[in-house]
């Protein structure tokens, strides 16, 4: 991390543009229309962003559907448009300092973090399916020597994304690389809370030589630009990143319209199960932490229930109560800061409602549980840890979607699965135990997509991203990703 910077001054000189990206152009709303974005930092105006509608979605859609069928992108080979998406990448790497000051200003998340891992992670995403498009085969069916047949994969067409305010950048690459990289156009729409890095990714693809229209953003709120794109009905797939109330609706949209495909990555309430043969419980419990409270615990995979098994819950929760406190929120801005500002105030008043409810269900807080830096003007709360919860409680059901975890007590192995499974959600586990057997046996009966052993923090593009039950269908991240904005075509052919 450069110590060099000085972001507090950056931050003051950065001009942010909150204009759409559509066919390859900065534009207004077709009605002008704008809203105003704050910083949760500090409360700091940073610009008027376009607020889109039905007709800016229109205009997007029609730029996207151009460019698709008159093939300017998806009719170029497959190692032509790996070069334009290995030059977005290195575009992106290039433009690191001012995406990361941006995606700090516009969600809160520490400088660190978005200098070392979002500009880095979306510009391997990005590079990393262009790297693979022009070593992905197709295939021919065994089918006899009567005929032939050949099975291929085509782009879908105009793919709209609709990405959340976590991870805008990172959310975004997932959706892009593999859906560009297939030879798809897309639609993006980002977050209302996050929309300034989505409209500067789309300006940096066009400089690295993608098409104009091929990647189109259209900022907005939810209820318009986003639902007029989940309804459109000349988008083809809809991927979406986001609360599992509005996955619902999307699903909804396209029952309403062109039964589109939609693949949505929902939330997640993920259990995390330390068994007393684990032994190092002091690295359990750092690793908790750490995982936990990384991005102010506004992650869909936070491990948000931890499971513990009562022998060795007495010391866990000292130790756990003892490593919060070192994720003190602190200005996103300095170089050293590790748990920055929740996105707006919407978002810290559901926060500290979950910790009001906490303590009326009868959990005790044992660190943190306050809002902080209050003088600020922007919105923070401390790393909050709650013992003697139990999975029926409010706090154990709902995904929170801030620094707040809590710990559960169980007896047995039985009893350990049957909580963790006990959720609508299933994104992620973790196995804590030195017990080889437990350890397999406990990861095949959690019902999630991911499950971690004695670890957390493995991620990497190589694997699928997503989850069970209502976590989500599809998968981001890996070759599997190509299932999503791809369709599979036979063709037969008589061989006389
Ligand atoms: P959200 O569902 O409120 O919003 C997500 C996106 O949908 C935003 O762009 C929003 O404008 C848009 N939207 C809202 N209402 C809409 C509507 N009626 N029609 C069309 N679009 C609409 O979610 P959020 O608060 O931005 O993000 C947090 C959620 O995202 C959490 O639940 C988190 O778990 C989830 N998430 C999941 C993953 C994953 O990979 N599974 C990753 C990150 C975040």
């Amino acid at each position: 991390m450069p110590h060099h910077v000085n972001w507090t001054e950056r931050a003051q000189a950065l001009k942010a543009d909150g204009r759409a990206v559509i066919d390859g152009q900065r534009v207004a709303a077709v009605d002008g229309q704008t809203f105003a974005k704050h910083s949760p930092v500090d409360g700091r105006f940073l610009t008027d962003v376009v607020r889109g509608q039905r007709a800016d979605i229109d205009a997007a859609v029609r730029s996207a559907r151009a460019a698709f069928e008159d093939r300017r992108w998806a009719g170029q080979a497959p190692a032509a448009r790996k070069k334009v998406l290995q030059r977005f990448a290195e575009k992106i790497l290039a433009a690191k300092e001012e995406l990361a000051l941006l995606e700090t200003l516009d969600m809160g998340k520490p400088i660190q973090y978005s200098m070392g891992v979002d500009v880095t992670a979306t510009a391997r995403c990005i590079a990393w399916y262009g790297e693979a498009v022009d070593k992905i085969y197709d295939e021919i069916a065994p089918t006899g020597d009567h005929a032939l047949a050949m099975i291929t994969r085509e782009p879908m067409g105009v793919i709209g994304a609709i990405v959340p305010w976590n991870y805008p950048m990172i959310m975004a690459a997932w959706k892009l690389g593999p859906a560009l990289a297939a030879g798809n156009s897309v639609v993006l729409k980002p977050s209302e809370k996050s929309p300034l890095t989505a409209c500067r990714l789309a300006e940096l693809a066009v400089e690295a030589g993608l098409p104009p229209g091929v990647f189109n953003v259209v900022p907005g709120y939810g209820h318009e630009a986003g639902e007029a794109l989940a309804l459109h009905m000349d988008v083809d797939a809809i991927g979406f990143t986001g609360s599992t109330r509005v996955g619902r609706r999307m699903l909804d949209y396209a029952g309403q319209s062109n039964l589109k495909r939609v693949y949505n990555e929902l939330g997640g309430k993920s259990a995390f199960l330390v068994f007393e043969d684990y032994g190092d419980i002091a690295r359990a419990a750092q690793t908790l932490a750490g995982s936990m409270f990384f991005n102010q615990g506004e992650s869909c995979n936070a491990p948000s229930r931890v499971l513990v098994q009562d022998s060795i819950a007495d010391d866990f929760v000292k130790l756990l109560a003892a490593e919060a406190p070192k994720y003190a929120p602190a200005d996103p801005l300095h170089p050293d800061t590790v748990l920055g500002a929740l996105v707006d105030e919407t978002q810290l008043k559901t926060v500290m409602g979950y910790i009001d409810a906490g303590h009326s269900e009868g959990a005790q807080c044992v660190a943190g549980g306050r809002q902080a830096r209050t003088d600020s003007g922007g919105y923070y709360v401390e790393p909050t840890v709650f013992a003697g919860v139990s999975n029926e409680m409010k706090i154990a059901r709902e995904e929170i979607f801030g620094p707040v975890t809590s710990v559960i007590r169980f007896k047995t192995e039985e009893e350990a699965i049957a909580i963790a499974n006990a959720s609508s959600y299933g994104l992620q586990a973790s196995v804590w135990s030195l017990n080889v057997n437990r350890a397999h046996r406990v990861a095949r009966a959690l019902r999630a997509g991911t499950v971690h052993v004695n670890q957390y923090d493995e991620d990497d593009m190589t694997v699928p991203f997503g989850g069970y039950k209502q976590s989500g269908n599809g998968r981001d991240k890996s070759l599997h990703a190509f299932d999503k904005y791809t369709e599979l075509k036979t063709t037969w052919l008589r061989l006389d």
